[in-house]
């Protein structure tokens, strides 16, 4: 509870990531504790191979069924962008050398991006001292509405539910544009989005943690994005591919990777 109380004043200065040090310290906590109500063979994790007789429920309050590897710590939506990088993209190809910019890195993908001869990793965050990761690479200290990099110098952008942390998001939008590779450049920026939502709901005077909860769905969020989540994206000069990638899954496969039912993912490119 002081854990959870410290995160909370944390993020009053800056949201998100505070919540995600939370989350994982809760998880390392419970995974071993959980380990033994979960054993078999029904489910596999795509990104650890690790196998469950199902997945564990979301370590928090809510506690939502079939979520949690227990081996690698990954949730429904990583699972699904893994699968995405093995089978869309090149970022495996050991033959092409990447630089990667990453924010908010579990620990699954910044051991396996950081183990990656063939990828420039730089995981950021803007408190890298609450990670406990390590690997060759050091997490930086980056504000996304003001990164140290200079333009043009990524190929690719992972941005994994960050944006809504964000109260001036199109900033960090335009600095994602900036510091991408025009031309060649990608980037998967998630947000959760409000179906049936069409217009993206922000209200900059709700403040207080538990407001912040009911009008946005999480304490440290800071709007509800609509189905308009893309057309920010090309305000600033991205090209938006909403791919519904988990369509191209059966229900089998699904129930089986534990793969989120209708997430869309959005892929961006900066276009010469
Ligand atoms: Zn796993």
């Amino acid at each position: 509870m002081a854990l959870h109380i410290l995160m909370e004043r944390v993020a009053l200065f800056m949201p998100g990531i505070a919540l995600d040090g939370y989350i994982l310290i809760q998880a390392l906590n419970r995974r071993q504790q959980l380990k033994k109500h979960y054993t078999g063979n029904m489910v596999e994790c795509p990104i650890c191979g690790g196998k469950q007789s199902e997945f564990a429920p979301f370590p928090n309050a809510k506690g939502q069924a079939n979520i949690l590897c227990l081996t690698c710590g990954s949730h429904k939506r990583h699972r699904l962008m893994w699968l995405y990088l093995r089978e869309h993209t090149s970022i495996w190809d050991k033959n092409r050398p990447i630089r990667l910019l990453h924010f908010a890195p579990k620990s699954f993908a910044f051991h396996a991006f950081s183990k990656a001869n063939h990828i420039d990793y730089y995981p950021v965050d803007l408190f890298p001292r609450l990670y406990r990761h390590k690997g060759k690479t050091k997490i930086r200290k980056a504000d996304i509405t003001q990164l140290q990099f200079e333009d043009n110098f990524f190929d690719a952008i992972i941005c994994y539910h960050i944006l809504e942390h964000v109260p001036d998001d199109r900033k960090g939008m335009a600095e994602l544009h900036r510091v991408m590779k025009k031309g060649t450049g990608w980037g998967i920026f998630q947000v959760p989005i409000q179906h049936g939502l069409e217009k993206t709901f922000e209200d900059f005077s709700i403040t207080k943690p538990g407001e912040r909860e009911k009008a946005f769905g999480q304490w440290d969020h800071v709007r509800w994005y609509g189905s308009d989540y893309p057309d920010r994206l090309r305000s600033v000069g991205f090209e938006v591919n909403s791919d519904q990638y988990v369509k191209e899954f059966s229900k089998k496969d699904k129930e089986r990777y534990g793969l989120p039912g209708q997430e869309i993912l959005y892929v961006c490119r900066k276009p010469e």
